[in-house]
């Protein structure tokens, strides 16, 4: 719909960067255009509250760019925003999970009372490519009991023959992405 394709014309594909042989998708000229972000949020809560008759008691977002408009979806549903952070940048008491990247591992965490076990839980972030980072992340969430509702994300990397580029096992959750 024109939402999707206002966000494909912004959203660049960088070949080469970080490193040779790499491909990046930038999606931060979305946040260059007030009116797109607002449409967008707008549009993910309105999907969300859809999606969800059940109600939706957090959004969970990513380090970095799950931060950029994660909150303001949950400002717009009337949530509570919960930070995924990498390992030593969250105060207090975390959770954790450590999970395997391309070389060696990382380690994700959230504050133990940021969520309860009547959580129902949206995890954000700007891209899904191998569903590493996702799968880790619906495993932290669950690490506090709360439950996954949803996994949003705006861009989902996907093969030449269209189908998904992640090859982790996601079919416990409901992946969504535009
Ligand atoms: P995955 O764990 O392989 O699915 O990678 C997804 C994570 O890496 C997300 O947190 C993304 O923000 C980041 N990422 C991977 N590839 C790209 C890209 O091309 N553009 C922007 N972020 C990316």
């Amino acid at each position: 719909d024109a939402l999707k394709l206002r966000l494909k014309n912004v959203i660049k594909f960088v070949p080469d960067f970080p490193k040779a042989g790499i491909c990046f998708w930038d999606i931060m000229p979305i946040f260059r255009d007030p009116k797109l972000v607002t449409d967008l949020c707008n549009a993910i809560a309105a999907h969300l509250k859809e999606a969800n008759p059940g109600g939706v008691t957090a959004v969970a977002g990513l380090e970095a760019r799950g931060f950029l408009f994660g909150p303001q979806v949950a400002v717009l549903l009337g949530v509570p925003f919960i930070p995924i952070r990498k390992k030593g940048k969250l105060p207090g008491k975390v959770v954790e999970e450590r999970y395997q990247k391309e070389y060696g591992f990382d380690v994700i965490e959230l504050q133990e009372d940021a969520l309860t076990a009547t959580d129902k839980v949206v995890i954000v972030d700007d891209l899904l490519a191998t569903g590493g980072t996702l799968r880790a992340a619906v495993n932290l969430v669950r690490k506090t009991g709360a439950s996954v509702a949803e996994a949003f994300v705006i861009v989902q990397l996907n093969k030449e023959d269209g189908s998904p580029l992640y090859s982790e096992d996601l079919s416990d959750i409901n992946v969504v992405h535009w």
